[in-house]
């Protein structure tokens, strides 16, 4: 592939990392991510295998480096391992540095070879508590066991396993050292999320369940000395280091300003089209361009286009959200 000229936004920054969305559909219904009767979209809306294959291939031919596949459930898209396979070649040739997964853990067990196969080295597994009932509470159709045996299996083929936590106040508030020595005595990194203004949240089942990330930290703190790590990944998480494990924490706070400056990301949801900051509305559709043209300088030109008119920062509270900062968008469609 030639080298074309990389993707830097208006504001220096260079763009080498692309979450991608392959489905917006789930087997679990989270309560602050999904409501309990989606209605997903009609097959035709979203990317084909292939098309997703070349849109992730132009993105790399543009300079990105990083691929990070979510959802939904990416593992519950149909034959999705074929397009695992396909990334494969970019990371062969050093086009790519790392291609990699956000999954629920679900589907894990039949995957986690194959994934191994295809290249990927880490993955982050959504996992918020310990207990069985919890956890069928929490995700609606969820079951614990199926998602430990998940994480054994990815272990077993090798993976890196990360956990990301989303923190809620009374709900596993209780639960911050277990969940810490288990990571702990896995050698699995942990990662609490600072739970958005989606989903379901904005409701009138609405959980009241904010736990800031400040408080968790300090609770943490109360037990083990906390060393703060440099490591920055141009995204909201922060990282500290428990000196008597030895363990990576990381804590991300997707609603505090901190990061935006070092942004280097952008999403694309399952029907293609390219939001430029998690926290604003502005999209580019790429799914024409990419359809109506064979020529893939047609979509180069579509993507450049959009990266120009990639926002500096966003902020929860601007008047041009939607309800008082509240994002219209589900985290399932835009991809977490
Ligand atoms: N299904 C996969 C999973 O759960 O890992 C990938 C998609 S999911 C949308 C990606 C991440 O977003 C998960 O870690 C999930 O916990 C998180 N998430 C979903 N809704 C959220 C919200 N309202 N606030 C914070 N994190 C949220
Ligand atoms: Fe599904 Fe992930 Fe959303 Fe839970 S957080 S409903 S597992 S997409």
């Amino acid at each position: 592939m030639d080298q074309l000229a990389p993707l830097i936004d208006p504001f220096a920054r260079a763009i080498t990392y692309l979450r991608v969305s392959v489905t917006d559909r789930c087997d679990f219904r989270c309560v602050y991510c999904m409501s309990e009767n989606m209605q997903f979209l009609p097959k035709r809306e979203l990317l084909t295998l292939e098309e997703l294959d070349r849109m992730c291939s132009t993105f790399i031919g543009l300079g990105v480096r990083k691929l990070r596949i979510t959802g939904g459930e990416p593992l519950v898209r149909r034959d999705i391992m074929t397009f695992f396979q396909g990334m494969k070649r970019h990371l062969d040739r050093g086009s790519l540095d790392e291609l990699t997964l956000t999954t629920n853990g679900s589907q894990l067990a039949r995957f986690a070879d194959q994934l191994a196969e295809a290249g990927v080295k880490r993955i982050n597994v959504s996992l918020d508590t310990l207990d069985a009932d919890k956890f069928a509470a929490i995700t609606r159709w969820g079951r614990l066991g199926k998602v430990l045996e998940g994480i054994e299996a990815a272990q077993a083929a090798g993976l890196r396993v990360k956990i990301n936590a989303v923190a809620l106040k009374d709900f596993n508030e209780d639960e911050l050292f277990t969940l810490q020595e288990w990571c702990a005595s896995r050698d699995m990194d942990l990662t609490f999320i600072e739970v958005m203004p989606m989903g379901d949240l904005g409701n009138e089942d609405r959980l009241d369940q904010y736990w800031s990330l400040k408080d968790l930290r300090a609770r943490l703190a109360e037990r083990f000395a906390l060393t703060d790590l440099e490591e920055r990944t141009g995204g909201p998480a922060r990282y500290v280091r428990v000196d008597e494990t030895g363990q990576k924490i990381g804590f991300i706070t997707p609603l505090t300003h901190n990061f935006c400056e070092s942004c280097n990301r952008v999403r694309l949801t399952c029907t293609g089209q390219l939001y430029m900051c998690l926290g604003q509305e502005d999209m580019a559709d790429l799914r024409a361009p990419l359809r109506d043209s064979a020529d893939n300088a047609v979509l180069e030109n579509a993507i450049r286009a959009a990266i120009s008119l990639k926002p500096k920062g966003h902020d929860f509270d601007y008047s041009r959200q939607v309800v008082d900062g509240q994002m219209s968008r589900h985290m399932s469609h835009t991809g977490g």
